[in-house]
């Protein structure tokens, strides 16, 4: 069994009275691919932030590459312990406007890993090659597609050498063809042997190039299979309504 990179356990989040997350388990290995399926409003973008600290889990933990954190109680220097280990891309891409690509990519390792910058190039130009963007280290974000911003996020993730790069829904806003491109470049991270943890509505990924799928439904992990069994054998009757409806 390969080894576990990312365990989530006990996950529980409420937003005022309501309970959106009600103690979630969940493991990624080292090189895995997870997807996190399920209908709109069941968790998934909440417990990737929980994970993250983008929201604060009211009860939990996670044990990232060895060692474990309180989700609800960890000190600003573990929660910046988590972040230097984790990249996360968003749905909106979250570019600096006013940065060009290049600075886009360099930004994360010349500010917050005070590395050199001509080392920061570099590797912000080879993260940028493998993602098709090579040539556009000077352009602006507003002057690329959708799925050009999202590719240069992609290699912004990449360029920081995470242990898991978390996914949220990060097609859900791009046209179907600019979105085969960014399934393209997740593809090739995944081949390459990154770790992912990919909250999506695409089944052809979660189908072809998930290792793992977990699916979610009101706030409860309700099915989690290796990606063939739970397409063409799902053992639950959610997982089949579900997927009858996306399918
Ligand atoms: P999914 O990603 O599966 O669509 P979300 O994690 O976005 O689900 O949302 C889960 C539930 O939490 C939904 O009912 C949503 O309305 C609620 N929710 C998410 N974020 C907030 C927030 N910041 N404040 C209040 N409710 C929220």
């Amino acid at each position: 069994m390969a080894q576990e990179m990312l365990a989530l356990e006990g996950v529980r989040k409420s937003f005022g009275d309501v309970e959106v997350l009600h103690g979630i388990d969940l493991t990624v290995h080292r090189g895995e691919v997870v997807a996190i399926l399920g209908p709109s409003g069941s968790g998934k973008t909440t417990l990737l932030r929980c994970a993250n600290f983008l929201e604060r889990a009211d009860a939990g933990t996670l044990a990232l590459g060895g060692e474990r954190f309180d989700l609800a109680h960890a000190t600003k220097r573990e929660v910046a312990a988590v972040r230097k280990k984790t990249a996360f891309v968003f749905q909106n891409y979250n570019l600096f406007r006013n940065r060009t690509v290049l600075g886009n990519v360099t930004e994360g390792l010349i500010v917050a890993r005070k590395m050199p910058r001509a080392q920061a190039e570099k590797i912000a130009r080879d993260c940028l090659e493998r993602v098709g963007m090579g040539d556009r280290a000077d352009a602006y974000p507003i002057q690329l597609s959708g799925g050009q911003q999202q590719r240069v996020a992609i290699a912004r993730a990449m360029a920081t050498d995470p242990e898991i790069i978390y996914f949220d829904e990060p097609t859900s806003a791009l046209d179907p063809e600019l979105t085969i491109e960014v399934l393209g470049s997740m593809r090739r991270l995944a081949e390459d042997g990154m770790t992912m943890l990919v909250v999506t509505h695409e089944m052809g990924f979660a189908r072809n190039v998930a290792d793992r799928v977990v699916f979610m439904e009101g706030g409860s992990v309700v099915a989690a299979a290796p990606s063939a069994e739970f397409f063409e054998h799902p053992d639950n009757d959610r997982v089949r309504a579900f997927l009858r409806t996306v399918g």
